[in-house]
């Protein structure tokens, strides 16, 4: 058997070496490394890809997040509304732009913003909402827009778990996440769903304005060269990056079948274990699976938590991670915003409870079998 890993990045890039060799070789031989033809297509490709008028490429997610602040004007101590479940990137970049987060629930299943907790949090600072797409899942975007438009909010998504995810709406129009709110914000990094061999992100709009504003910001505040008409910062995704990415482009929806392939897999052989909750995609979203997430919905039988399946799993050398372990309003970091003030039950209640399987798109049955089995030993032993 394959040594077992969260994600499987080397065996991934194996199949497609001669491809990504010759690219590369080729951004070493036009020794044009920044900027140039093979950034441009790659966004232009990627536009394409997720159906969106612009993509502005940046250097990872969390600078895609802060530029997309910055596009959108917004103030020290304008509030944004964000779920406490997610990776912290989501709401630092708003904290270090002085922004408020303002906390609201996420839904039990989809691990996403709980629409009906929004109109209750926003205040007259509100300017955005930040849904997360978290694990691959869809947020629930339609209620979101139709929030937004009835309080003349910004929507950002954060899409760095969910390229190539697609929203139903109830007319039966198919977008694909990050072409929904006024902005999108994606990372590249190695482990993701579309991942680089290094750091990348991109931004993602179908307004022409904020296009120009966003390329803007990321390259310096410049509008010609030389010429800086606002802050900005620098952000770039490198050549090589682009090169190898353009290639996997291509892969994207295959690898993502996989991901789903091995997330059925799952669910089928732990559809009996009642003490699980197993990840399902709500009737709007597909799921592309970043991440494979049970919840041990319960802990009260003798000998069993969730903390003892991850170190029972670890003893047989499977890999299992806690995503999150620590919501953000009970980060350290946001103390001086007042996150623990946040009565977020449910977030706390998943923080407890979720556990994640390996899952990714070089995973084998042999691999899955192995794992499952012990997972099933685990919860049958007490
Ligand atoms: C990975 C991730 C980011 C940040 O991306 P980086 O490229 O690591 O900066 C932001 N939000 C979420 C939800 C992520 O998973």
């Amino acid at each position: 058997m394959r040594p077992l890993q969260m994600v499987d990045t080397k065996s991934q890039y194996q199949k497609i070496k001669p491809q990504i060799e010759a690219a590369v070789l080729a951004v070493l031989e036009s020794s044009q490394f920044i900027g140039g033809k093979v950034v441009n297509d790659f966004a232009i490709n990627l536009a394409s890809y997720n159906g969106v008028k612009h993509v502005v490429p940046c250097a990872n997610g969390t600078d895609a997040l802060q530029i997309a602040f910055m596009a959108l004007d917004l103030q020290p101590g304008d509030e944004v509304i964000t779920p406490s479940f997610t990776y912290i990137a989501t709401v630092e970049a708003a904290a270090l732009l002085k922004l408020k987060p303002v906390f609201v629930e996420v839904d039990p299943v989809t691990f996403c913003m709980d629409a009906s907790s929004i109109e209750k949090a926003i205040t007259t600072k509100t300017k955005a909402i930040v849904p997360v797409h978290l694990y691959g899942h869809a947020a629930e975007m339609e209620k979101i827009m139709a929030i937004a438009k009835k309080h003349n909010l910004f929507v950002i998504e954060d899409n760095a778990q969910a390229i190539g995810s697609k929203y139903t709406f109830s007319n039966g129009a198919v977008v694909k996440t990050g072409g929904i709110g006024h902005i999108g914000c994606t990372s590249f990094y190695p482990s993701k769903n579309l991942g680089a061999y290094g750091d990348g992100g991109a931004i993602t709009t179908n307004d022409d304005q904020l296009a120009e504003k966003i390329k803007m910001i990321a390259a310096h505040g410049q509008s010609k060269r030389y010429y800086h008409d606002v802050v900005g910062v620098n952000s770039r995704l490198d050549a090589i990056q682009a090169a190898i990415l353009s290639i996997k482009l291509a892969y994207l929806d295959e690898y993502n079948e996989a991901r789903k392939k091995a997330a059925d897999f799952y669910n089928n052989a732990f559809k009996e274990v009642a003490m699980f909750t197993l990840p399902k995609n709500a009737s709007y979203s597909n799921h592309v699976y970043h991440q494979y997430t049970l919840v041990l919905n319960d802990q009260t039988k003798e000998g069993i938590s969730r903390d003892g399946l991850h170190q029972y799993l670890t003893d047989k050398g499977i890999p299992s991670m806690i995503y999150y372990p620590v919501p953000c309003h009970r980060q350290k970091m946001f103390d001086s915003f007042g996150g623990s003030k946040f009565n977020l039950p449910v977030t706390d209640w998943l923080c407890e409870r979720v556990i994640s399987l390996p899952i990714h798109t070089e995973l084998d049955s042999e691999q899955q079998d192995f794992i499952i089995s012990n997972v099933l030993d685990y919860v049958h032993s007490k």
